[in-house]
């Protein structure tokens, strides 16, 4: 029985604030807060349990710092954006909480992603006695479980990796993001790497794909190279990875408007005088983009996310596929939302669950695969986002 401070009202909070009102017996009490308090009140007023919510900047430590001390959770569950990772860490270090986010630490003048920064808090989370869970969403979260699962079940070695992520689904819209669209952005306009051999090999943005043919009825797809950071803590973890990659399915019709948004600079992150004042031209960006949690009604089809790994079991080398396919409608039915806020939302309040029962406990800062993965895939199964496995 524990409380839960959930911050940030987009897409995936309104997601953790219905999956954990599903769950009363862990999640005992529920603050759901954000910079809109209304935001925090809609999403309210959607379930049935009583939650509360309240008004936080979470960029500013003190704010946090009193919610916390006032509603006195156990857990505070980050899935603002990752702009107040450090912020929201910082609030559960003074006040001794555990911690839960959904993607990593990025500074706002410098699109580049890496654990280092969030990494470096594992001593002072150690001394504290509390633990921070890093990326407990699908990719990065699910997609390190499934890599983890692979290797204690399936493998001696694990040598290669790649992780696929195929969104089939249809909005309607003639350009529109899944997610938050300034982070959605600045991820896929950067440089791709990918590991090979023990160094990153770096590659022009989306400039390496193919095609590959996705189960459940969906088919061929092209998939693209990126750059996605659950790819730095599973080789750290896994050394044995020889090469890992992820990649991830866009249409024609949404790489032709990006690149147009590229080329006339709607996508940089740095400041440009507008009428006398500063604008930075991809938040402007952003307010003209439809509001992922807006698309929830009007998507159909499927998501597919997985991971494709190769190695040796006693002696024999072998390729094996785990993944997850989630219907949009089928989401949008159970908690108003579309399949990716779904595929984020349903894995932070596993995480969550897996801190406040103590079926993952650590002191310090971990990354998923860093714990058994077999509890987790099983509530994976139970809430919502059910796995396949197959062997080539
Ligand atoms: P949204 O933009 O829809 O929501 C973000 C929310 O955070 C908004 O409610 C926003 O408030 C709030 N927020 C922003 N700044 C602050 C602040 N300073 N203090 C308090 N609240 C703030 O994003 P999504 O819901 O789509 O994404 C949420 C997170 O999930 C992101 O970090 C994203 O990277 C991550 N993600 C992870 C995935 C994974 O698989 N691991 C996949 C998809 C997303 P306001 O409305 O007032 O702006």
């Amino acid at each position: 029985m524990s409380r839960v401070l959930i911050i940030g009202a987009g897409g995936v909070g309104q997601v953790v604030a219905h999956k954990c009102a599903q769950v009363p017996d862990v999640f005992s009490e529920i603050m759901l807060a954000s910079r809109t308090r209304e935001k925090c009140d809609r999403i309210a007023a959607q379930i049935k349990r009583p939650i509360k919510t309240a008004k936080v900047d979470a960029d500013n430590v003190k704010e946090t710092v009193s919610l916390i001390q006032s509603f006195k959770p156990k857990l505070v569950i980050n899935v603002a954006l990752p702009y107040q990772d450090l912020p929201i860490m910082d609030a559960c270090l003074e006040t001794g909480v555990d911690y839960l986010d959904t993607a990593n630490y990025e500074p706002r003048d410098e699109a580049k992603f890496c654990y280092k920064w969030q990494w470096e808090y594992h001593e002072r989370f150690k001394k504290k006695g509390i633990m921070a869970l890093l990326g407990s969403g699908f990719d990065p979260g699910v997609t390190n479980v499934y890599t983890a699962y692979a290797k204690k079940h399936h493998f001696d070695e694990i040598s290669e990796l790649d992780i696929i992520d195929c969104n089939a689904g249809d909005h309607g819209k003639p350009f529109a993001t899944n997610f938050n669209p300034e982070i959605n952005i600045r991820e896929i306009t950067q440089r791709g790497k990918y590991w090979e051999n023990g160094a990153w090999v770096e590659t022009d943005p989306l400039s390496v794909s193919k095609v590959y043919n996705f189960p459940g009825g969906i088919g061929d797809k092209k998939i693209y190279l990126l750059y996605h950071e659950e790819l730095e803590s599973l080789v750290k973890h896994i050394p044995t990875i020889k090469r890992a990659r992820f990649w991830m399915t866009f249409s024609d019709n949404y790489l032709k408007h990006l690149e147009v948004l590229q080329n006339v600079g709607m996508t940089r992150i740095d400041p440009v005088m507008f009428e006398g004042k500063e604008i930075i031209p991809i938040q402007f960006l952003k307010a003209l983009l439809p509001d992922p949690a807006s698309l929830g009604p009007l998507t159909r089809g499927k998501t597919c996310i997985g991971c494709v790994v190769k190695g040796a079991k006693s002696g024999r080398e072998r390729e094996y596929y785990v993944y997850n396919i989630c219907d949009h409608e089928e989401c949008y039915r159970e908690v108003q939302s579309q399949a990716i806020s779904y595929t984020t939302g349903v894995p932070a309040m596993i995480g969550g669950m897996m801190i406040l029962t103590g079926a993952w406990r650590g002191e310090g800062v971990f990354n998923m695969e860093q714990f058994d993965p077999d509890p987790f895939m099983d509530k994976l199964n139970k809430h919502g986002l059910p796995w396949q496995e197959t062997f080539f």
